[in-house]
């Protein structure tokens, strides 16, 4: 099973009749870019910056967290790298910071709502992050968006930081993106209107499905309602491909559910441009891909959307989709 996968290492990500998708790696720590390399990832789909920010007992300067960027960015010779900004608070800590314990810490205060409060930290990534787009293919995401004033004044920061940067003689990227991740059933609602605003979308299943079924994603009591298949995070995941594509936006998607064998042949069909995963499901993925064909994909879309649970969507995948 190896060796047949070994040769989908330097393949391009096609589908049977030939549509281009990108099949990227998830990383955390700046060493892990290799793994994504070796294992043939056409980009990074998600660079989870807290790492840089843990097990270490003060914040990084901006100078150790250009390094790290710049050189992941070099490694990946020109290949998309979705860095996400940092997104600490739910179920990671910073003890430094000294954030507060909270009842509900997945509903509190975490990721974009943290650097939208303590701006001089989030200003210093920002500034790492705009030095480094001068060597690579830089995009730069806003982790836990929920409204459109959040995203608007982020992206406002940047841009200020940006200006800064550029009259202190700075080189930086002109083609850089900016997107956000899809992660809050708010923002999967109104995708049409953050369609407008964004250069791209990545959807965070991880939290998209927590909030959803308002189903802890830690909480083994409460795993039976998580469910990548169910209806309702089915829809949403259409509505914001949909969204996205009737703005000539690109949508990615980083959660653990872009890896999964049932879902894949849906995400393909509903038009999913992306599907970013940890290193080791790369390959897997891409000779999946390989066997599914798009267009008679896309077929099915209508009917899937009308089915009314997990199991149905599961059965209905294994039946029609997978042979
Ligand atoms: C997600 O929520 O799907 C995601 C990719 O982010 P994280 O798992 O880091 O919360
Ligand atoms: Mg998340």
């Amino acid at each position: 099973e190896h060796e047949e996968l070994i040769q989908y290492r330097t393949l391009p990500s096609l589908s049977a009749d030939g549509c281009s998708v990108e099949i990227a790696g998830n990383i955390g720590k700046p060493e892990d870019v290799e793994i994504v390399i070796n294992a043939g990832g056409d980009g990074i789909g998600l660079f989870r910056t807290e790492f840089l920010y843990m097990e270490r007992q003060e914040l990084p300067t901006e100078e150790e967290q250009f390094q790290a960027y710049k050189n992941v960015l070099e490694k990946m010779q020109g290949k998309p790298t979705i860095v996400r900004t940092l997104d600490i608070g739910g179920d990671k800590n910073l003890p430094y910071l000294k954030l507060a314990d909270e009842m509900n810490p997945f509903l509190g205060y975490r990721a974009i709502r943290i650097s939208l409060t303590q701006q001089e930290m989030f200003r210093v990534q920002l500034r790492a992050l705009l030095r480094a787009s001068a060597y690579g293919n830089l995009k730069i995401m806003f982790p836990m968006i929920a409204t459109l004033d959040e995203f608007k004044m982020a992206k406002a920061i940047l841009l200020e930081e940006k200006q800064s940067l550029t009259s202190d003689g700075y080189l930086i990227s002109e083609t850089l993106e900016v997107g956000m991740m899809i992660e809050i059933p708010s923002a999967a609602i109104i995708a049409d209107l953050f369609a407008k605003e964004v250069d791209f979308f990545s959807i965070g299943t991880n939290d998209l499905i927590q909030y959803t079924l308002a189903a802890d994603r830690m909480n083994e009591n409460v795993s039976y309602l998580y469910q990548p298949y169910h209806p309702a995070v089915l829809r949403l995941i259409k509505n914001v491909i949909d969204a996205a594509q009737r703005q000539g936006k690109w949508v990615g998607m980083c959660g653990e559910m872009a890896a999964d064998e049932i879902a894949l042949p849906i995400l393909l069909g509903f038009g999913l441009n992306e599907f970013s995963m940890s290193a080791s499901s790369i390959l897997k993925t891409r000779a999946h891909i390989a066997k599914l064909s798009k267009q008679q994909l896309m077929t099915h879309n209508e009917r899937i959307l009308l089915l009314s649970t997990s199991a149905e969507v599961e059965e209905y995948v294994k039946k029609n989709l997978l042979s």
